[in-house]
C-alpha cells in the first residue's frame, strides 16, 4: 500500500548552508508578500487576479526588478505562490462556512522570526544527510531516521526554532498492505473534561501539564491586557502567549496520539466509529472549551483516519444528529433530556446505570454492527 507521511527531523547545517538557509526564508517571505499585496491591489482594482498570472507576470520582471531572487531556487518561489494560493482557499472556505475567524491572509514579517521555505523536486536522502536543490548535501542531527528505501520525497519544509533548523518532509512510500482488523468494533467519545473515552472501557484523561499550561496562558492573557499598546513588554508578553498556544497544542496532539494508537494499531478492532465534529462544540457554550475541543476533534478525526488505513481498521463517522449521549446503549430506549451535568446515565426503562461518556462510546461502537447499521443506517457514512 502506498501511503503519504510527514517526517520532521532536525537538521545540521555549516555556516554556509545556515546563510543559504536565512537567504531562501527571505526569498519565500518576500515572494509571498509581493503575491499578497498584488493580490489585494488587483482586487481593488476591480481585476481580480490567480496564482498562475500572478507567477507568469511575477517571472517576466524578477530578473529586471529582484535579480538577487537568482541566487534561490526556482522551487522556493514556486511554493511561495502556492502557498499564498492555500491561504486564500483556507480564506474563502471559512468566509463560506461563516466562521467567525475569518483568517485573511497576513504578510509575513521578518520580525516574526526567520519563517520557513518548501522545496520540491530534486531531494535525495541518505543515511545521515539530505541533498536540497542549488544548497547540496546538508547533515542530518539523527541518522536514519528519514526513510531512504523505495520512499519518494514529495517535498520539504525548512525552518528555524530558536536557532535549530529543521526538515520536514513529506513522504511516499510503500508499507505491507494490513490485515482487516478482527476486533471487537470500538466507539470513540471525545470530550472536554476527559480526553475520551472508548467503548472497551479505556479511558483517556487529559494529560497533566495541559491544565498547567491553560492556566498560564490565562494568566498571560490577563499580563497582555495589562501592558500598554505598543510597548516591548506587551511584545513580549505576546511571544510568550504564542509559545503557550504551541507547548497546549503539542501537549494534546501527543495525548491525542496515545488514544488513536489505542483504536487502531493497539487493539485492531474491524471498525472504529467517531463522532461528527460539530458535535461537542455545540454543547459547550464556553468559547475556549469549545475552539479547543473542536480541534482536538479534527486532529483526532484526522490520525484516526491514517492509522485507519494503515492498520486495516475501518472508519466511520457517526451523522452529528444520532443521539449517542441520550440514547441507552442496553435498550435502546431514547431520553428527552440529558443535563450536561449528569455524569451518569440512568435509564428510565431497563434501570441500567452507566457512566455518560462510556454509554456514548458503547452506542457509537453499535452502529458498526449489522443490528443497529439497519435502525440507524442513515447515521454513519464512511
Ligand atoms: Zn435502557
Amino acid at each position: 500500500m502506498r501511503i503519504m507521511r510527514a517526517y520532521k527531523t532536525a537538521l545540521n547545517p555549516n555556516s554556509q548552508q545556515r546563510g543559504a538557509f536565512m537567504q531562501h526564508s527571505g526569498t519565500a517571505r518576500f515572494v509571498y508578500n509581493w503575491a499578497l499585496a498584488d493580490r489585494i491591489e488587483r482586487y481593488e482594482a476591480g481585476d481580480p487576479t490567480n496564482l498562475y498570472e500572478q507567477k507568469r507576470r511575477f517571472n517576466a520582471l524578477k530578473d529586471e526588478q529582484f535579480p538577487w531572487i537568482r541566487k534561490t531556487a526556482y522551487c522556493t518561489t514556486e511554493e511561495a505562490f502556492h502557498h499564498l494560493d492555500t491561504a486564500y482557499k483556507n480564506f474563502f472556505r471559512r468566509v463560506k462556512l461563516g466562521k467567525a475567524e475569518k483568517g485573511f491572509p497576513r504578510f509575513k514579517s521578518r520580525k516574526r522570526g526567520i519563517g520557513s521555505f518548501t522545496m520540491r523536486g530534486r531531494i535525495h536522502i541518505e543515511r545521515g544527510r539530505i541533498k536540497l536543490p542549488r544548497i547540496g548535501w546538508v547533515c542530518l542531527k539523527e541518522k536514519g531516521y528519514l526513510p531512504t528505501n523505495g520512499a519518494k520525497i514529495l517535498s520539504v519544509n525548512i525552518s528555524e526554532r530558536a536557532g535549530r533548523w529543521f526538515a520536514s518532509a513529506q513522504v511516499e512510500m510503500d508499507i505491507p498492505d494490513p490485515e482487516p482488523g478482527t476486533g471487537e468494533p470500538i466507539g470513540i467519545d471525545l470530550g472536554i473534561k476527559t480526553l475520551a473515552v472508548c467503548s472497551d472501557g479505556t479511558t483517556f484523561e487529559n494529560p497533566k501539564p495541559l491544565a498547567q499550561q491553560e492556566r498560564k496562558l490565562k494568566r498571560l492573557q490577563r499580563e497582555f491586557a495589562r501592558r500598554q499598546r505598543g510597548s516591548k513588554n506587551r511584545e513580549k508578553t505576546k511571544r510568550k502567549i504564542a509559545r503557550c498556544h504551541a507547548k497546549i497544542a503539542d501537549i494534546r496532539k501527543h495525548a491525542l496520539h496515545n488514544a488513536s494508537y489505542h483504536v487502531t494499531a493497539k487493539t485492531k478492532p474491524s471498525t472504529v466509529v467517531v463522532e461528527d465534529l460539530n458535535v461537542k462544540g455545540m454543547m459547550a457554550n464556553h468559547h475556549l472549551a469549545k475552539a479547543v475541543a473542536d480541534a482536538s476533534f479534527g486532529e483526532l478525526r484526522r490520525q484516526i483516519e491514517y492509522k485507519g488505513q494503515w492498520y486495516g481498521v475501518d472508519v466511520v463517522v457517526a451523522d452529528r444528529f444520532y443521539p449517542s449521549s441520550k440514547t441507552c446503549s442496553g435498550c435502546g430506549s431514547k431520553k428527552p433530556l440529558l443535563r450536561l451535568s449528569e455524569r451518569q446515565f440512568v435509564c428510565e426503562e431497563c434501570g441500567m446505570i452507566i457512566d455518560r461518556d462510556l454509554n456514548a462510546a458503547l452506542n457509537l461502537a453499535s452502529l458498526a454492527n449489522g443490528a443497529n447499521r439497519e435502525t440507524h443506517g442513515d447515521c454513519l457514512r464512511s
